[in-house]
């Protein structure tokens, strides 16, 4: 089917980097391209998957509303998404849910509001190597200059301080700050995994200077790192967190939770999204909450992530270019001194799907739902792999 390829290069813009191969099915943790070649898929759309493909909840979930109503309008109320944002709100420290359609759009949403908390004060702390996303005020609050350069000048209002570094963040808060915004684990960064006493100690400060601590979960929440929301892990008490990837197991959705105090700052015709909240995704994605918001499942996200760094542990030993294994739950990182992207590209030929990033970091970031069996076999595939270069 080397055609569509082609047709796709035609006609689709040319912005990704994308690999040869059209993906046509899934299953699982399985996907399978138009040869019929068959993959275990330890990407899961980037941690959007996280029942794996084609979960079973989801497609009768969203078979169901897609013959009762599919879209009206946030003129009238919705009832999955009503739903949906009690089982949110019943299973974090929040009052109020928000809901649009990307990752980028509810960080939008959370510097919003922020800004009109702040009446007046507007500035938002974030960190360097973090990524919030790349409409123009996300991209203005992600720190990394290779996604800006060509596309200045930067949306005013956003310093940039090292992720880790209590002090500078201290020092650069002044009198038009208003927040502070990041991940808890920064995912596009590098799995980077900071310390607990520092998240502990940004929300102190974010508390004694009145700031809002905003944390960006587009990729950690949803079950990702063992909890259902990471901010959990380190019991921090956010005012403010952004979803998207995993809220709806394959389903376009974002949202903001927020404390009511925080989210009634918003009146009628302050925000909105068409699409926000839709009948179809907030019924798709319900399914995925009933299935994830679960003590044992959680804890088997927790085991299985221990698991499976233990294993890398072990390749570690075997082979001197892999420096470091890190990450929470199933959101791991593996830091090698070789290129990244030459060791994805193997394990794509060997049907294994990994993510390169930043560079000489490994991302893994499987379903959920992935098994030991299949964790091993992610394993074996990059045993061979490392063995070849
Ligand atoms: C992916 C990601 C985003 C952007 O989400 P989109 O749905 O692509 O807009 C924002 N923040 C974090 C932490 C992400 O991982």
């Amino acid at each position: 089917m080397e055609n569509l390829v082609e047709m796709g290069k035609e006609y689709i813009f040319n912005n990704y980097g994308r690999i040869p191969k059209v993906i046509v099915k899934g299953e699982g943790s399985y996907v399978w391209d138009s040869e019929g070649k068959k993959y275990l898929d330890f990407v899961a759309g980037i941690a959007v998957n996280n029942l794996g493909h084609c979960p079973k909840e989801l497609v009768e979930a969203i078979k169901e509303q897609a013959e009762k109503l599919l879209h009206c309008s946030n003129l009238y109320w919705i009832e999955p998404q009503i739903k949906l944002a009690k089982k949110l709100v019943e299973n974090s420290i929040f009052d109020k849910v928000f809901f649009c359609n990307s990752g980028a759009e509810a960080n939008e949403a959370a510097i919003k509001l922020a800004r009109k908390w702040g009446n007046g004060r507007y500035e938002i702390i974030t960190m360097e190597k973090s990524f919030h996303g790349r409409t123009l005020a996300t991209l203005g609050a992600t720190g990394q200059e290779k996604f800006h350069k060509d596309f200045l000048p930067k949306v005013d209002g956003f310093l940039h301080v090292p992720f880790g570094d209590v002090e500078k963040l201290k020092n650069t808060i002044g009198p038009k700050t208003c927040a502070v915004l990041l991940e808890v684990i920064q995912g596009e960064g590098g799995v980077n995994v900071p310390n607990e006493e520092y998240l502990k100690e940004v929300e102190k400060i974010c508390k004694d200077n009145n700031l809002l601590f905003i944390i960006d979960e587009v990729q950690t929440g949803m079950g990702r790192t063992g909890k259902r929301f990471a901010y959990e892990n380190f019991d921090l008490n956010p005012d403010i967190i952004s979803l998207a990837k995993g809220l709806g197991g394959g389903l376009p959705i974002g949202a903001i939770l927020a404390k009511d105090e925080i989210a009634n700052v918003f009146k009628p015709g302050d925000h909105g999204s068409t699409f926000g909240g839709n009948p179809l995704v907030t019924s798709g994605s319900l399914a995925i909450c009933e299935k994830i918001f679960d003590d044992k499942f959680m804890q088997e996200v927790v085991d299985k992530g221990e698991y499976f760094r233990g294993k890398l542990n072990s390749l570690k030993e075997k082979y001197a270019c892999i420096k470091k294994v890190k990450g929470l739950g199933l959101m791991i990182g593996c830091d090698i001194d070789i290129n990244a992207q030459d060791i994805v590209n193997l394990c794509f030929e060997k049907g294994l799907i990994i993510n390169g990033i930043a560079g000489q970091t490994l991302r893994f970031v499987p379903p959920l739902t992935a098994t030991i069996k299949e964790i091993d076999l992610a394993i074996e595939i990059l045993d061979e792999a490392f063995g070849e270069v």
